[in-house]
């Protein structure tokens, strides 16, 4: 079968032929239906070298998969072959207290983990093949009636990670209250539409794209700034010189973080998602009083479960564009160039 495979870092990936993968006992071959192409995939690319994260290449791209089952490994039950499934994509050692609770981003035993840190398309092999290697079918979801796999696909991660960040905020977005997404690409226009489906908040949504700015209306956001200098007085303004009480930042890069901090109304929460790289200095006068600042990963699978389920009653929906396998470079050069809208969804 052919494969979109991440051969060195600091290069791009290359189309190969690789043999179909094969299910060990409790294992699961998933067909792919849909791989989304994220934005840490170019970071992959481009930022990391060895020794950034505690795996290497070679290994096929693709964390975002859904599709259907294709194999079962000995022992498996409760998948039947041809079910449309999505793939949980952080894969921790499945024994740990996290892990027992479905938060496999946190696994805290790594080293037990089929890859410390990763999971397929990131370390392991990922979705963007024909066929998908689960190396153990606890991370095999079944898709809700009438969730297609290309819009499943992104809901795995461009869905569950703002999921969760909106999630673990939901105390402090009661109706009057303000939530600020900066960066409305593939994580961000979901992440408006999870704010609108589950919080009463006003939605602002910053980007320094025009063409993403007017996603983010049509995903529901109230107000639409583009990203500079002002962006923070224009939300201080808008808010009644309060500040919002959520900021979802999807970039993390220097100058989004200080927005995010100037913009900040106090006891609010400032929830770094983008690997941007940036840094944010913290000290007594220099963020609002009781700002929670933090980062997220991923999300946890119940969560998973939670956010398939407002795909499938269209309460979130991706604005997915498909590409074939021979196209899926096309799909990250836009994404780098900026000129991709919402999510790219390869399909083999
Ligand atoms: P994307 O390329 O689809 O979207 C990024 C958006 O940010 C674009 O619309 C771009 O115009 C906008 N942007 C760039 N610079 C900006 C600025 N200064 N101000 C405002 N907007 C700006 O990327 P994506 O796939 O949505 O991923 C976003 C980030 O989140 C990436 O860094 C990615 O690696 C990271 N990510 C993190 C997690 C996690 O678990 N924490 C999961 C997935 C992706
Ligand atoms: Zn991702
Ligand atoms: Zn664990």
């Amino acid at each position: 079968m052919r494969a979109l495979r991440l051969l060195d870092w600091k290069t791009e990936p290359v189309l190969v032929e690789v043999d179909e993968p094969i299910p060990g006992p409790g294992q699961v071959v998933v067909r792919i239906g849909g791989a989304g192409a994220c934005h840490s995939d170019l970071h992959l690319m481009h930022d990391f070298e060895a020794g950034a994260v505690p795996w290497n290449p070679p290994f096929t791209l693709g964390h975002e998969n859904a599709g259907w089952v294709h194999a079962l490994g000995q022992g498996v039950t409760g998948l039947d072959i041809g079910q449309p499934v999505a793939v949980y994509g952080p894969w921790g050692c499945g024994t740990c207290a996290r892990c027992q609770l479905g938060i496999d981003p946190y696994c805290e035993n790594v080293a037990a983990a089929p890859v410390p840190g990763g999971g397929g398309g990131l370390g392991l092999d990922g979705g963007m093949a024909e066929y998908m290697l689960v190396p153990d079918a606890r991370h095999v979801v079944a898709l809700p009636e009438g969730l297609d796999p290309v819009l499943a696909a992104p809901l795995t991660d461009a869905g569950l990670t703002p999921y969760h960040a909106v999630r673990r905020s939901w105390g402090k977005l009661p109706p009057g209250s303000t939530a600020v997404v900066i960066g409305v690409g593939g994580l961000g226009h979901v992440g408006i539409q999870i704010l609108k489906a589950t919080t009463a908040a006003r939605v602002i949504a910053v980007d320094t794209r025009e063409a993403a700015l007017r996603l983010a209306e049509e995903c529901g956001a109230d107000l639409t700034l583009p990203s500079g200098p002002d962006s923070a007085e224009e939300i201080r303004r808008a808010t009644g010189g309060r500040g919002a009480d959520v900021i979802l930042d999807f970039v993390g890069a220097d100058p989004t973080l200080a927005l995010g901090a100037a913009a900040a109304r106090t006891v609010g929460d400032l929830t770094i998602v983008g690997m941007g790289g940036g840094t944010l200095p913290v000290g007594f006068f220099a963020v609002p009083y009781e700002l929670s600042i933090q980062t997220t990963y991923w999300g946890s699978r119940p969560e998973l479960e939670e956010v398939l389920d407002l795909g499938a009653r269209g309460l979130v929906r991706p604005k997915a564009s498909t590409y074939s396998l021979d196209d899926a470079l096309t799909a990250y050069h836009k994404m780098r160039d900026g000129t991709l809208e919402g999510r790219a969804v390869i399909v083999p």
